[in-house]
């Protein structure tokens, strides 16, 4: 888009809050890169895609381009093939692809056009979160906007490509984020992952070739088939292509949403655009990228916001969300709420995530309420084990076991101090 400059995502977007409509999407170049890929063939947009290093934005962080490689392509291909935008943001902490959503719906179904295009789908979905009814008002909005200008529909700008989408709003529950799951969702069977081998871009929605994109890492590609590969990769600061939405949640002065360079440093975003700790409260740690990633503290703050450089010291730059815990949070208590989310949202399929998680959760709670015995840690600390990667059919458990594997180990003085002292010490000093 026209002026976009080093923000291509939010750039353009109106101060007030409203929706970009199309007429102002196109006034700054919106639909210009459809307009060039139509003009390309499918594999050169996978090949564009892959050399941008534009790499998932939900999380997994896997190269988009390489993704969408995997799928079937050319007249021998299964069809019909599909896109699925995961617009079913729901990980505690993370706001960021509403923002896209509600404020440059265009830009989300732009990208979506020219996905479908590269991998040669016809039919897209939005695969919405349920609460997210502002988004889906506005998605529904900007997608009749894009049909009545025939950017979709049947023969699109007179290039004989045809592709649809359509909004599907989820009945809600964390599990559909994971992207088997959602198909299951989709096609109204019980929420729950399928097992991997085969993969979705070979046998996804109705066991047909599926990609699932997440909606900030689709609202990129609409800029590197304008941009080029190499403009893209040069609005990072480190070695994956691209800006980001980071956010800080927590006592911080100006919590919010910014689009910055990839590797950008979790200092810079935590000082300089979160404003620093608010007035009385000083900062303890953080997690870097939502509710299921480890604790990085004031040693690893200089650490650059990106996938490889966040995993080499010790976490997961996840959706580059922050939650950011002060001096008052009490570490026990916050652990306890988030295994708590966790063991609510476990889909039941696999013992050790369903009988797992909601014992943990019991245990964090019997701590916190100063009931906890000193062997409780250690087995906490087992549970880490017996619900890590491997053990249980998909990521959620051992996702809900980052945070506690990590908080064991910076926070062991607060738990022994909880079961030492029989209750929280922030709670006592309080009274
Ligand atoms: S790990 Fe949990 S959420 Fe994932 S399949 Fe097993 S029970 Fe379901």
């Amino acid at each position: 888009m026209a002026g976009v400059g080093e923000k291509p995502l939010t750039g353009r977007l109106k101060p007030g809050g409203e929706a970009l409509d199309i007429s102002e999407y196109e006034v700054y170049g919106g639909y210009k890169g459809l307009r060039k890929a139509l003009r390309m063939d499918p594999s050169e947009i996978r090949k564009e895609v892959k050399e941008a290093n534009l790499r998932g934005r939900g999380g997994a962080g896997f190269n988009t381009g390489l993704k969408w490689s995997f799928v079937p392509t050319g007249k021998d291909a299964p069809r019909p093939k599909y896109l699925i935008a995961n617009a079913d943001e729901m990980e505690p902490g993370t706001f960021k692809d509403r923002l896209l959503l509600e404020r440059n719906p265009h830009l989300v179904i732009e990208g979506m056009i020219i996905a479908s295009f590269a991998i040669e789908a016809e039919t897209a979905f939005v695969f919405l979160r349920w609460e997210y009814t502002l988004a889906a008002k506005r998605m529904r909005k900007a997608i009749a906007e894009a049909y009545e200008r025939g950017y979709l529909g049947r023969n699109i700008l007179g290039s004989g490509l045809s592709i649809d989408i359509r909004v599907h709003v989820s009945a809600g529950r964390y599990i559909c984020g994971e992207e088997t799951a959602l198909l299951n969702a989709l096609e109204g069977r019980r929420a729950i992952p399928r097992s991997k081998p085969p993969f979705p871009q070979t046998s996804g929605l109705w066991g047909r070739p599926t990609v699932v994109n997440n909606v900030e890492t689709l609202s990129n590609v609409p800029h590197i088939i304008t941009g080029g590969a190499e403009w893209y990769r040069k609005l990072s600061r480190s070695g994956d292509g691209g800006t980001k939405l980071f956010g800080v949640s927590g006592r911080v002065k100006r919590p919010g949403l910014w689009e910055l360079p990839m590797g950008t440093t979790a200092r810079e975003i935590l000082e300089e655009h979160a404003g620093g700790m608010a007035d009385g409260f000083s900062f303890r740690c953080l997690m870097p990228g939502g509710a299921s990633t480890e604790f990085i503290c004031e040693d690893g703050l200089d650490v650059k916001m990106d996938f490889d450089s966040v995993q080499k010291a010790g976490s997961r730059l996840g959706t580059g969300t922050m939650i950011v815990l002060d001096h008052t949070v009490c570490p026990v208590a916050a652990l306890h709420n988030l295994e708590r989310f966790f063991a609510e949202e476990s889909c039941g399929w696999c013992t050790p995530c369903r009988e797992g998680l909601p014992w943990v959760a019991r245990l964090l709670g019997a701590i916190e309420d100063g009931k906890g015995e000193t062997e409780d840690i250690e087995t906490l600390r087992e549970h880490t084990g017996s619900l890590w990667m491997g053990k249980t059919y998909c990521a959620l458990a051992p996702g809900a076991m980052e945070p506690l594997k990590s908080g064991l180990a910076v926070f062991r003085e607060d738990f022994e101090r909880h079961i030492r002292e029989k209750g929280c010490p922030l709670k006592m000093e309080r009274r």
